[in-house]
């Protein structure tokens, strides 16, 4: 993989943290200001139900965010694109749809298949 290659991936995952953030300060909005106390019950209740959908889209996104970050790491550390298991090259197919994985398909089917 020449530098122009790793410049390009750099910019698809510096690109998809962006929107990743932009996404999470648009939830962080929609979750309802905290002292609604006159609310009854039920609209509480919804509430807790909506802040809490939002806590597990953080965490998805959140995973996601970690996984671009170490990305970006193996790429100032010169190791981008090597699958952690089996230290083969990743195909560029599969980088070029998920820029920030870390194992190749053989070994992420396995791990899939182990889990
Ligand atoms: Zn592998």
């Amino acid at each position: 993989m020449g530098p122009s290659d790793l410049q390009r991936y750099e910019r698809l995952l510096v690109q998809k943290r962006r929107e990743l953030l932009s996404a999470l300060g648009g939830a962080q909005s929609r979750v309802p200001a905290a002292g609604g106390l006159e609310g009854d019950l039920i609209e509480q209740a919804n509430a807790d139900e909506e802040a809490e959908l939002q806590i597990r889209l953080h965490q998805t996104d959140g995973r996601l965010a970690r996984a671009i970050e170490e990305a970006l790491a193996r790429i100032r550390q010169g190791a981008y694109g090597a699958c952690e298991i089996c230290k083969q090259p990743i195909s560029e197919a599969r980088l070029e749809a998920v820029p920030w994985t870390h194992l190749c398909r053989e070994c992420k089917e396995r791990e899939r298949s182990a889990a």
